[in-house]
C-alpha cells in the first residue's frame, strides 16, 4: 500500500444523488467530506434526459443539469470533490484505509458507500446510439415521455412485468421482449403481464437493432431465437429492463453483501455491518432505485456519520 497521505473525518464513494446529498449534509455538519466520483461522475442520471418526478423542479431538468447542481450545492458547503475511481478498501482497521486511483491513500474516519447500481444493458451500438433518445433503463422515470405511443420493453424479471404494466397504463401498446417463451417474474407479476391486454409478449425473440432517424426511435428489430426469423416492431421507445448490477466489487470481503451482491444496511438506517460505514443509494437498494430515494438516504448517512463521530 502507498504511503498514507491524508485524512478525512468523512469520505464519501461515488457521486449519485445519495453521494452528494451525504455531503451536503456531513459538509453542512462540519465533518469536511471528501467526495470520490467514481467511474460515472453524477451517477445514473446523468445518461438521461428529463427528469420530471424530482421535486423542486416544476418545469423538470436534465439529468445531467442537476447532477451538477447537486456537485455545486455540496462544494458550496465545503466538500471537496474528486474526480477518480477508489480501488481499494479496508475496513478492518480504524480508521479506515481507502486507496485511489489518482495514487492517494486516505485514513477516513467514517466512510459512505454511494456507488450505486448499474444498469445492464443489451450491448447494441446502436442502443449505445440512442441512449436518451428513445432508449432508457428506466420506466418510472421515462415512461410519463411515451404518453399514448408503442413502446418495446425487453426482459422476463420482475423488473420488466413491473415495469411493462406501469409503461400499459401510459402507453398505446407495450410490446414485452423475451428471450425464452417463459417469464423468469414472480408468478404474480406474470399474471398481470399476461392479464393486460395492451400488453403484447414477443417470446423468444432478442433485439437484434434499435432502429431510428435524427429526432430518436423509431422501432426495434428483434430475431427470433428459435427460427431466426427478423420482425420490425414499430415505437418511440425501447424500455431495457434486464437487471441491474450493484457496483460492490471492491467491498465483497469488507461489508456483508446480500445474494444479489448489493450492501446489506441495518433496516430503517444507512448503517453497515461494519461500525462507521454507511451505504446509501442504489447500492443497497435493489426496490426503488430513485433519485429521490438515494438522496433520502444519502442524508440518513451524513446524519448517522455525525452521530458515529460524535459518539
Ligand atoms: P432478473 O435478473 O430477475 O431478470 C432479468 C431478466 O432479463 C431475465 O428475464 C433475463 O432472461 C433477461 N435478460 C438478462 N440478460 C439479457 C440479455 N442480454 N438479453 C435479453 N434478456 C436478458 O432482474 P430483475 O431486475 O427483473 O430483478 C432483480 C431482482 O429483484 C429479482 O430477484 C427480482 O425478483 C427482484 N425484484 C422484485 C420486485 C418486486 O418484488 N416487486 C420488483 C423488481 C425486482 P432469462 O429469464 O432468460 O434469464
Amino acid at each position: 500500500m502507498s504511503e498514507l497521505t491524508e485524512s478525512a473525518r468523512c469520505l464519501i464513494i461515488g457521486s449519485g444523488p445519495g453521494g452528494y446529498t451525504a455531503a451536503i449534509y456531513a459538509a453542512r455538519a462540519d465533518l469536511k467530506p471528501l467526495i470520490y466520483q467514481g467511474m460515472q461522475p453524477g451517477g445514473q442520471l446523468t445518461i438521461t434526459t428529463e427528469v420530471d418526478n424530482f421535486p423542486g423542479y416544476p418545469k423538470g431538468i436534465t439529468g445531467p443539469e442537476m447532477m451538477e447542481q447537486f456537485k455545486e450545492q455540496a462544494e458550496r458547503f465545503g466538500t471537496q470533490v474528486r474526480s477518480g475511481v477508489v480501488t481499494a478498501v479496508d475496513f478492518s482497521k480504524r480508521p479506515f484505509i481507502v486507496t485511489a486511483d489518482d495514487g492517494k491513500t486516505i485514513a477516513a474516519e467514517t466512510v459512505i458507500i454511494a456507488t450505486g447500481a448499474s444498469a445492464k444493458w443489451l450491448g447494441m451500438e446502436s442502443e449505445k446510439k440512442f441512449m436518451g433518445m428513445g432508449v432508457s433503463g428506466c420506466a418510472t422515470c421515462d415512461g410519463f415521455f411515451y404518453r399514448g405511443q408503442d413502446v418495446v420493453i425487453v426482459g422476463g424479471g420482475d423488473t420488466a412485468a413491473e415495469e411493462a404494466t406501469y409503461l400499459a397504463k401510459l402507453c398505446k401498446k407495450v410490446y414485452m421482449v423475451h428471450r425464452r417463451g417463459e417469464l423468469r417474474a414472480s408468478k404474480a407479476m406474470q399474471h398481470k403481464v399476461l392479464n393486460t391486454p395492451n400488453i403484447e409478449m414477443v417470446w423468444n425473440n432478442a433485439p437484434e437493432e434499435v432502429l431510428g432517424d435524427d429526432n430518436g426511435v423509431t422501432g426495434v428489430r428483434v430475431r427470433n431465437v428459435k427460427t431466426g426469423e427478423s420482425r420490425d416492431l414499430q415505437a418511440m421507445g425501447l424500455f431495457v429492463a434486464i437487471g441491474h448490477k450493484p457496483n460492490t466489487e471492491i467491498f465483497a470481503s469488507q461489508v456483508d453483501l446480500d445474494e444479489m451482491n448489493y450492501v446489506i444496511t441495518k433496516p430503517g438506517t444507512t448503517q453497515t455491518s461494519v461500525e462507521g460505514v454507511f451505504a446509501c443509494g442504489d447500492v443497497q437498494d435493489h426496490h426503488y432505485r430513485q433519485a429521490i430515494t438515494a438522496a433520502g438516504t444519502g442524508c440518513m448517512a451524513a446524519i448517522e456519520a455525525e452521530r458515529y463521530l460524535g459518539s
